[in-house]
């Protein structure tokens, strides 16, 4: 479903990311990991279309992706982003943000938006919730309703960057939750996650990338059991 051919960035002359290559299948779930500052967060800004790049390609669905705004602004709602600042509107309900991109930007029946909308929130424990504002719900809630409507805008492929960096410790769990559930369906999954227990139950293959560049891209059980490389060892022994 997405493919990253040769992709350089940088900023301020300095590179940030160097020959970038790797494909994503539909269906799999990558958990990408790396040490702090190795680049993670801009690659998904990259396959976003929020920083540009400056060499390179990128394949969504087979089609090579331009590069330009217009592309990006109707690729979006087919690639979610979910941050580690949820960002909801604040003077809107629970339902009204879940409601906005599918029916305003979307342009869909805003009835079958809002049923499937319930449906989610349902599914995700906070039906209750649809008339609260987001300053009336916790972390993990706000989190958990800041996926769902990436949900509801029915993405190909979901980027996830450090979804529970901001959480308390006893919220993140919830949010994780709903995220190995998400991963047992058919959905596309592309993860930034600093919890390794959690890379290792939610993900079908793993992309370790040290100093903006893949050092090592492998299955789930592989890298974990046996790495490569020795940074990524030394990677994994540092969390111990
Ligand atoms: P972390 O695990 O801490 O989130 P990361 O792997 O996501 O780290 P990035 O945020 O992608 O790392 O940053 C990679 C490098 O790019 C860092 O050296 C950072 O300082 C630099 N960088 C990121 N954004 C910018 C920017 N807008 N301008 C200049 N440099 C930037
Ligand atoms: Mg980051």
């Amino acid at each position: 479903i997405l493919k990253v051919e040769n992709l350089y960035k940088s900023f301020d002359k300095k590179e940030i990311l160097k020959d970038i290559d790797f494909s994503i299948e539909k269906g799999q779930v990558v958990a990408l990991l790396g040490p702090s500052g190795s680049g993670k967060s801009t690659l998904l800004r990259c396959l976003n279309g929020l920083e540009n790049i400056d060499s390179g390609s990128i394949f969504f669905e087979g089609e090579n992706v331009d590069l330009k705004e217009k592309t990006w602004e109707k690729l979006r709602p087919e690639i979610g982003m979910v941050f580690q600042s949820y960002d909801l509107f604040p003077n809107k309900t629970v339902l009204e943000n879940l409601l906005i991109g599918p029916v305003k930007v979307q342009k869909r029946n805003k009835s079958d938006v809002e049923r499937n909308a319930l449906k989610w929130l349902e599914r995700v424990g906070l039906k209750d919730k649809s008339d609260s504002y987001p300053n009336q719900l916790s972390g993990g809630q706000k989190q958990r309703v800041a996926i769902v409507r990436s949900l509801c805008m029915e993405p190909k492929l979901m980027l996830f960057d450090e979804v529970t960096a901001s959480l308390d410790p006893e919220m993140v769990k919830e949010v994780l939750e709903l995220i190995l559930e998400l991963a047992k369906t058919d959905k596309t999954l592309l993860i930034v996650t600093h919890e390794m227990s959690f890379a290792h139950k939610v993900s079908d293959r793993v992309i370790f990338m040290a100093d903006g560049e893949i050092i090592e891209s492998s299955s789930t059980s592989k890298f974990f059991k046996n790495p490569k490389t020795q940074r990524a060892q030394d990677f994994l022994q540092s969390l111990d």
